[in-house]
């Protein structure tokens, strides 16, 4: 998710992840069709890829991550307004200041917002087992992918 956020900078970069168990191992780069510093939108056809791949793989959705290249890692206004998927985390990398960082939410209905959760990377290896989304080859992308991060509240 860095070396995306990192490769689209100065544009907000934007991707959907999937799991097995609690642990997220699985990084889906999209396109970010604004191409915005301040906003990203994925394409609908992506995010029909998207699913139809998960679902022909038993894959769970699991997150969407963006990034901040300019802000601090937390939900701006148009994040709130614009959140679609209540019951899935939400990750924002922050590349301020050149120093990348990560936090992770997920909605709260009680709240009527995003609260933080915690999460713990339990793996760092590079997965190269993992099929990226055939239709995400004509977007800009990473290799391959990701880290593995568990995120005990999913
Ligand atoms: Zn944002």
């Amino acid at each position: 998710m860095v070396e995306h956020a990192v490769l689209e900078n100065p544009y907000e970069c934007c991707g959907l992840l999937t799991s097995r168990g609690q642990t997220i191992d699985g990084v889906y780069p999209c396109v970010n069709e604004v191409q915005s510093r301040t906003r990203f939108s994925i394409p609908a056809a992506q995010l029909f890829e998207f699913f139809r791949y998960a679902r022909e793989h038993e894959l769970t959705f699991a997150g969407i991550y963006h990034s901040h290249p300019d802000g601090d890692p937390t939900p701006s206004h148009l994040d709130v307004a614009e959140f679609h998927y209540p019951e899935v985390s939400y990750w924002i990398i922050s590349l301020r200041r050149g120093r990348p960082s990560v936090n992770c939410y997920r909605w709260d209905h009680d709240a009527g917002g995003f609260v933080p959760v915690m999460f713990q990377i339990v793996s760092a290896r590079m997965r190269h087992d993992l099929t990226p989304l055939p239709d995400l080859s004509i977007s800009k992308i990473l290799s391959v992918v990701p880290h593995r991060e568990s995120d005990p509240n999913l």
